[in-house]
């Protein structure tokens, strides 16, 4: 076996696992590759208003994570980039990575003289398609590497007016994929989750109404960043509120959906109806509830929603939300009742779970997923955060910090 102690690790995905798992292994002493497929890293994270337990802005902790990795001269961040093929050999792996096509490039100073001439809109992803940005733009306001993106596909023929506006010459319209090929000591995987779909759960309203949202949509809906300017309103006619029900394990720990419990649904619920009550004091908030899922020092901000004046945490399943005129109709399982109870809310709120997102990622790289689509390691291949199982950010870290070290193991014994 040939000793190849310097091939690097490399970490797929750059949310809080991935970058995590990065930058340990690399203050260890290790070289590492850091692949995203998005344009810039933070992940589901920065999505986010506000983080429990301390609910400040994800953009805190992200902040010191990048001035890490733009010092660690150990790392080497790919961005816009996703890997296609892995084969094992004697040293590790052979993988090959295929850059997405770089229409803006690293020249780019972010001046933003290109976004005012584009006359092409998208649905920004961003947002979650909640509103509409230009074709050429930030990704997003804590965006890092801090470099403009383009959706080529968006553009009318002939356009080239951000291409003249660019005076840095970032802009290559005529951009192409690119491959390289990378032989890497270890990999793990840390490739995080999506939100299970709303328009799966038509009978608590999902996809039925426009005042049924997701609990990610929430989030953009109260960020500064998002498609309200962070005003909490129903997306049907732009009011505010006057009463929001939260249905927690929508689509969870049910067979015919999740049938796993995502770990932070309830707390990001609790967390909204912080939200709700900050911005609309005189709102009325029920949170209905199976179990009430709130472990260590986070049971915390469960007293705190619960002392709330206008708050009520309701032990009930809402097996129906139906449209009601201009507000929503629910049906409620009242397990403390003993019987069926009728609601009425303007806005709701389907506390939907995480679904790992390893999908093409498992084939790729040969990787085993339990029932549940979760990662199961092998000897040489880590997986990390999500993609291992439901946990929060503060597990998530803990999580990759164990993965960086055992990446390291196994890249150690494969040289
Ligand atoms: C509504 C809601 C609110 C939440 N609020 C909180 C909170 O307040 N506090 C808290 O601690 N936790 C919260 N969480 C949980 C938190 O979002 C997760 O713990 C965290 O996102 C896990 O990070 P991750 O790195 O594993 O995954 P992600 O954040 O999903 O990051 C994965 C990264 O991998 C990239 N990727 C995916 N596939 C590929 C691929 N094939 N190639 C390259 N890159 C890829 C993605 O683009 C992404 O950047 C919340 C969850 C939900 C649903
Ligand atoms: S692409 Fe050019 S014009 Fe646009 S922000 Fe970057 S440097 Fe400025
Ligand atoms: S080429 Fe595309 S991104 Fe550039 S200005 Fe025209 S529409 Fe916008």
């Amino acid at each position: 076996m040939t000793a190849t102690p310097s091939r690097p690790l490399l970490v797929v995905g750059a949310g809080i696992a991935g970058i995590t798992a990065a930058l340990e292994a690399a203050e260890a002493g290790r070289e590492v590759v850091l692949v995203e497929r998005d344009a810039c890293v933070g992940g589901r994270v920065l999505r986010n208003h506000h983080y429990f337990p301390k609910l400040c802005p994800p953009s805190c902790g992200m902040e010191i994570n990048t001035r890490r990795l733009e010092r660690n001269p150990r790392v080497r961040v790919v961005t816009g980039a996703q890997v296609t093929g892995c084969r094992a050999n004697a040293g590790g792996y052979e993988v090959t990575i295929t850059h997405a096509p770089a229409y803006v490039n690293d020249r780019c100073t972010a001046c933003g003289a290109c976004t005012p001439v584009c006359p092409a809109r998208v649905k920004d992803p961003f947002n979650l398609d909640m509103s509409e940005v230009p074709a050429v733009r930030l990704p997003h306001p804590n965006a890092w590497p801090k470099r403009f993106v383009l959706d080529r596909q968006a553009c009318p023929s002939g356009c080239h007016a951000c291409r003249d506006a660019c005076t840095y010459d970032a802009i290559d319209l005529d951009a192409g994929e690119r491959t390289e090929t990378l032989q890497a000591g270890a990999v793990v995987l840390a490739t995080g989750w999506d939100p299970y779909p709303l328009e799966r759960l038509p009978e608590v309203g999902g996809g039925r109404s426009p005042d049924v949202i997701s609990n990610v949509q929430m989030e953009r809906l109260a960020a500064p960043a998002g498609p309200t300017g962070g005003k909490i309103v129903r997306p049907s006619d732009q009011q505010p509120p006057k009463r929001v029900a939260f249905v927690q394990c929508a689509g969870s720990r049910d067979v015919n959906h999740l049938p796993y419990c995502s770990a932070v649904c309830c707390l990001a619920s609790l967390k909204q109806a912080i939200y709700v009550k900050e911005q609309l004091p005189e709102a009325e908030v029920t949170i209905y509830y199976i179990d009430r899922r709130t472990p260590g020092r986070n049971e915390e901000m469960l007293g705190r929603v619960a002392a709330m004046d206008g708050v009520r945490l309701v032990k009930g399943k809402v097996a129906k939300v139906e449209p009601n005129g201009p507000g929503l109709a629910l049906r409620v399982e009242d397990a403390q009742a003993g019987r069926i109870v009728h609601a009425e809310a303007d806005l709701v709120v389907l506390a939907t779970g995480m679904v790992p997102s390893l999908g093409d990622g498992a084939r790729v790289f040969g990787l085993a997923c339990d029932d549940d689509g979760f990662g199961v390691e092998n000897s040489g291949i880590v997986v990390a955060g999500v993609a291992h199982r439901p946990e929060d950010v503060a597990a998530s870290t803990r999580d990759a910090t164990a993965a960086a070290a055992r990446a390291c193991v196994a890249a150690g014994r494969s040289a």
